[in-house]
C-alpha cells in the first residue's frame, strides 16, 4: 500500500468523531480554547448546540429555525452554503490541483485578481493574504514603503482587526491596552478634515486608513468626508487606504462603500470576510500599480511581502464563485432595497418606543441605538444600568432576541448602546418581517418596564458591579 493514496488509512472517520464527541463541544473549549467564550455564553443562555445551516438560517437539534442577523462577523455574506460556493469548492478538491507550489503562476489567483479589479477600475494590483487584518497590515507596510514616510493615521473608534499593526490603528483603547509599544500611529475623529490636515502639515503621514461605514457604533464618514481626506492626501502626497473587510462585496447596498461617494478613489483597499463565502479564509489588499511596482521594484523583492498560504486553489475558487453569485443574482442591489426596507421598517418604530433612539447605516448594515428615556417610570432603570456599565440595555435586548425569537444579533462594541446588525445579503421579506415582529415584542416588553427582561437587566448589573 501507498502513503497517501485511497485507503492507505482507516484511521480517521469525520462524521464518527462528531457523532461521538460533538456534545462536549463547550467543555472542548472550556478546557482547551478561550475559556471565556464558554463562560460568557452560559451566562446569556447563548449556549446552544447549531447542528445545521442554510442561507441565513440555522437550526438546533430540536428543529428550531434560527434567523441569522450577524452573520459570521460578516463572513457569510451570501449566507450558509450557497449552492454555487459549494459547487466551485467540489470542483477545486476533485480538480487535484498543484496547488501552492510556490515557483509557477497558477491561474486561480490571476482570475480572481481579474474579476475583483473591475470592480474598481482605478486599482491595478493584488495581494492575496489569508485574513481581514492581514489584507489591513499589508495596506500599512504597502503605504509606508510606497511612500518612505512611518505615520499612518486613522479614525477614533475604528477597527481594523487586532495584529499588531492593525491594533495600532485600532480607535479603541480597550483592544490596545496592555499590547503597547504599537505604531507610532495618530488617531483623528471621523470626519474631521482639519485635523486630518494639522496632522499631514507634519510632512510624515503614510496614509489614512479608513472604515467608510465604521463596524463599531455603525457611524458612516460625513458625506464628503472622504473626498475632502482624498484631496488633502493627495495634496500632501499620502495615501487614502479604504478598510472594506466588513463594508465590501454589496454589505452597504454599493460593492465597495466608498463608492457611495462619487470621485472617491482610494488608493489601496482592503476586502476580506464575504470573499471567502463563509468557506476559506481569504484577504485581499488592492491597490495602484505604482506601489506594487514599489514594493516589488526587483527581483530579488519578489518575495519580501508574502504569505504561505496566499492564493491558494480554495480561497481563490471561493471567492471567484462569490463575485460570480453577487453579479449574476444582483446580491448588491437586493442587498440595498432589502436593508432600506429593514431600516425603513425600525425608524419608523422610533416614535413608539422612548429607548429607541435611533436607526441608521446603509444597505446592510444596521445600527439601533438606545437611549435615555423620558418618562420617570423607565428613567430610574435606565440610570440604574448605566450606572453599572454602558451597553447593558443593548446586552439586555440582544439575549431575548435570541432567547424568546431565535434571532442572532450583537451587540456593536463595548459600551455602546447599539445594536449591530449585519445579515446575510440573502435574507429576503419575510426575515424582515420576522425581525421586525420580533424587535417590537422585545421592546413592547422593556418599556413595559417589569417582567423578565428587566429581571436580566438586574442581574446583568450585578455582574457589572462584581467587575467579572
Ligand atoms: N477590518 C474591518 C473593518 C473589520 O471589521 C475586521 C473584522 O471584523 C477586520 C478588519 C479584521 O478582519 P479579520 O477578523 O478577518 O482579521
Amino acid at each position: 500500500m501507498t502513503l497517501g493514496e485511497p485507503g492507505a488509512s482507516t484511521a480517521f472517520d469525520l462524521r464518527a468523531l462528531l457523532a461521538a464527541r460533538g456534545g462536549e463541544r463547550y467543555a472542548l473549549h472550556a478546557q482547551h480554547l478561550n475559556h471565556q467564550l464558554p463562560r460568557m455564553l452560559h451566562t446569556i443562555g447563548f449556549d446552544k448546540e447549531y447542528v445545521r445551516a442554510r442561507g441565513a438560517h440555522f437550526w438546533d437539534a430540536e428543529g428550531r429555525d434560527y434567523l441569522d442577523m450577524l452573520a459570521g462577523f460578516g463572513v457569510m455574506g451570501l449566507g450558509r452554503h450557497h449552492p454555487v460556493v459549494r459547487q466551485a469548492l467540489h470542483d477545486v478538491l476533485d480538480a487535484s490541483l498543484a496547488d501552492l507550489t510556490r515557483f509557477d503562476c497558477p491561474p486561480l489567483p490571476g482570475l480572481l485578481a481579474e474579476r475583483l479589479l473591475a470592480h474598481s477600475p482605478h486599482l491595478d494590483r493584488v495581494f492575496f493574504g489569508n485574513s481581514g487584518t492581514e489584507a489591513v497590515e499589508t495596506a500599512l507596510k504597502f503605504a509606508r514603503y510606497a511612500t518612505g514616510r512611518p505615520r499612518v493615521l486613522y479614525c477614533a473608534h475604528a477597527f481594523h482587526g487586532l495584529t499588531a499593526g492593525s491594533l495600532s490603528v485600532n480607535g479603541e483603547d480597550g483592544f490596545r491596552d496592555g499590547f503597547a509599544p504599537l505604531l507610532p500611529d495618530t488617531a483623528i475623529a471621523l470626519g474631521d478634515l482639519a485635523a486630518l490636515e494639522r496632522e499631514l502639515r507634519h510632512g510624515d503621514v503614510a496614509a489614512l486608513i479608513v472604515e467608510p461605514v465604521q463596524g463599531k457604533g455603525v457611524h458612516a464618514a460625513p458625506p464628503g468626508f472622504l473626498r475632502g481626506a482624498q484631496e488633502l492626501l493627495r495634496r500632501h502626497k499620502a495615501l487614502l487606504i479604504a478598510d472594506e473587510v466588513q463594508t465590501g462585496l454589496g454589505r452597504t447596498g454599493d460593492f465597495y462603500a466608498y463608492q457611495h461617494e462619487e470621485g472617491v478613489e482610494p488608493d489601496l483597499v482592503c476586502v476580506a470576510k464575504a470573499l471567502s463565502g463563509g468557506y476559506v479564509p481569504v484577504g485581499a489588499t488592492l491597490g495602484k500599480d505604482w506601489i506594487f511596482k514599489k514594493v516589488y521594484s526587483s527581483m530579488d523583492r519578489v518575495l519580501v511581502h508574502s504569505a504561505s498560504f496566499g492564493s491558494n486553489a480554495q480561497a481563490m475558487a471561493a471567492g471567484l464563485a462569490v463575485l460570480s453569485v453577487l453579479e449574476s443574482e444582483e446580491v448588491v442591489a437586493h442587498a440595498r432595497a432589502v436593508g432600506d426596507l429593514l431600516r425603513d421598517r425600525l425608524a419608523a418604530l422610533s416614535s413608539e418606543y422612548e429607548l429607541l433612539h435611533e436607526v441608521r447605516g446603509r444597505g446592510l448594515m444596521i445600527g439601533i441605538e438606545f437611549g435615555r428615556p423620558n418618562s420617570i417610570r423607565l428613567r430610574s432603570r435606565w440610570a440604574m444600568l448605566q450606572a453599572a456599565r454602558r451597553g447593558l440595555f443593548a446586552q439586555m435586548v440582544v439575549v431575548p432576541l435570541l432567547q424568546k425569537h431565535q434571532i442572532l444579533t450583537q451587540v456593536s462594541g463595548d459600551h455602546l448602546e447599539v445594536i449591530k446588525l449585519i445579515p446575510p445579503l440573502v435574507i429576503n421579506e419575510a426575515d424582515v418581517e420576522r425581525f421586525v415582529l420580533a424587535f417590537r415584542a422585545v421592546m413592547d416588553e422593556a418599556h413595559d418596564g417589569g417582567g423578565l427582561m428587566w429581571d436580566f437587566g438586574r442581574t446583568l448589573v450585578k455582574q457589572a458591579v462584581s467587575g467579572r
